[in-house]
């Protein structure tokens, strides 16, 4: 089959690679229709991320046919159309048992991989390197799906494709940063990052019944889509003092909580290509905005912020002393989509979410390295690009 496989830093190429097959009795085959990019991406892209081999296949957002099921699967059907969660959990462990399904205590083979700088413990997630048990990810024409039954979903019949692939990722994302950062009806939310995920979660605090949703970003056309398709209100970074103007808006106390969704770029990770490197680079300090700590001193005393963004080794200038004197709850976490998947796929139905709006760019599996670029660089307006394998 053909797939868009991780050649080095900044370097991707479709290449042709062996179909995968059922390897344990509860796997199942999908056949990809649609898979989208995703920041996430970005961070592996770079070389952020030290656990990348070359010849990984990216991608952890899909939609697709099943086409063949292992001998354990009950809930599957053969031509059944489903939407997978980016992570993997086996529904057995103790974190499932207690609904932390991204944090599954079998599906990634190299847990203590990142020695507590990476996230040691997540579970395992397509097409994230062997930090999260180097998964061959859904860039490609199929992919093989541990545990069929747990990790994917039926799209019902009102669903589009292009609507449902979000519900792997970008909008359970979303839905985590703002429900488990106890949203509630009255509140006031800013959120950081118009991309996919902070669209979402500012779209998913409205729904929790927020008063106020203000995203920050500096892009134009991302500003331009919260005002146009979620219904937020919107700030630019790059004009003036952020700070200030936050405080302005919530009446000088600052929003109740504060949801990140930026993750790391080169001046918080560095450039760096080695997990040594990394360990060094993490330890430089720099000065440029980082929207963790702009988030930490933005928020309400007593408030909450939650980081949805993804993160590697230590952040740069981490406000410890906010936290403590604003008496700030922390909270973060890789999406745990398997708690949320089926209600926000009928959210999306009955048109409470919409991500149509998201895919600005569509082509072939062929074309996705040009894709990814123009993702990268933002450019021509680009929020995510989804590929047909
Ligand atoms: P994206 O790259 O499309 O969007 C990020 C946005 O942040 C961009 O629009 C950029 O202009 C903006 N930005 C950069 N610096 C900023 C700053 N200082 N203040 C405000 N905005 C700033 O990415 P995405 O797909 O929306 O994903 C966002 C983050 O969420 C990434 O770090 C991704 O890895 C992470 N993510 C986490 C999970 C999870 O399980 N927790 C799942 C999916 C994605
Ligand atoms: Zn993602």
């Amino acid at each position: 089959m053909r797939a868009l496989c991780w050649q080095g830093p900044n370097k991707l190429g479709v290449e042709t690679v062996d179909d995968p097959s059922i390897l344990n009795p509860h796997d199942i085959i999908v056949k990809v229709t649609a898979t989208v990019t995703c920041g996430s991406d970005l961070h592996l892209l770079a070389g952020y991320v030290p656990f990348m081999r070359s010849g990984d296949i990216l991608g952890h957002e899909f939609v697709g046919e099943v086409v063949e099921i292992g001998s354990a699967v009950r809930q599957r059907q053969i031509g059944e159309r489903v939407v997978v969660c980016s992570f993997i959990a086996c529904g057995l462990c103790w974190p499932c048992s207690q609904g932390l399904w991204s944090l599954c205590d079998n599906t990634n083979p190299n847990p203590g991989i990142g020695e507590g700088m990476f996230g040691t413990s997540s579970g395992g997630c397509f097409g994230y390197s062997a930090l999260t048990g180097a998964y061959a990810g859904s860039h490609a024409q199929y992919v093989r799906v541990p545990f069929g039954d747990i990790g994917a979903f039926t799209i019902p019949d009102e669903v589009t494709d292009q609507q449902a692939v979000f519900a792997s990722d970008a909008v359970p994302t979303g839905w985590q940063g703002a429900f488990d950062g106890g949203v509630k009806p009255g509140d006031v939310v800013a959120v950081w990052g118009a991309g996919g995920v902070g669209q979402m979660a500012a779209r998913s605090a409205i729904l929790l019944g927020a008063e106020r949703v203000i995203v920050i970003d500096r892009l134009p056309e991302r500003l331009d889509q919260v005002t146009r398709f979620i219904g937020a209100e919107t700030l630019d970074f790059s004009e003036g003092d952020l700070q200030a103007r936050l405080r302005e808006l919530t009446g000088g106390r600052g929003p109740d909580v504060a949801i990140e969704a930026v993750g790391m770029e080169a001046h918080t990770a560095g450039l760096i290509q080695t997990y040594d490197k990394i360990k060094q680079a993490v330890r430089a300090q720099t000065d440029r905005p980082q929207a963790v700590r702009e988030a930490i001193i933005a928020a309400r005393k007593g408030g909450t912020v939650y980081v949805l963004g993804v993160f590697g080794g230590f952040v740069d200038k981490f406000p410890l002393g906010a936290v403590m004197n604003k008496g700030l709850t922390m909270r973060s976490g890789q999406q745990n989509g398997h708690k949320f998947i089926p209600m926000l796929l009928e959210r999306i139905a009955r048109g409470q979410i919409s991500t149509d709006h998201l895919v600005t760019h569509e082509m072939s599996l062929e074309q996705s390295p040009r894709g990814y670029e123009m993702f990268k660089n933002k450019e021509d307006g680009c929020v995510r690009a989804l590929f047909h394998p």
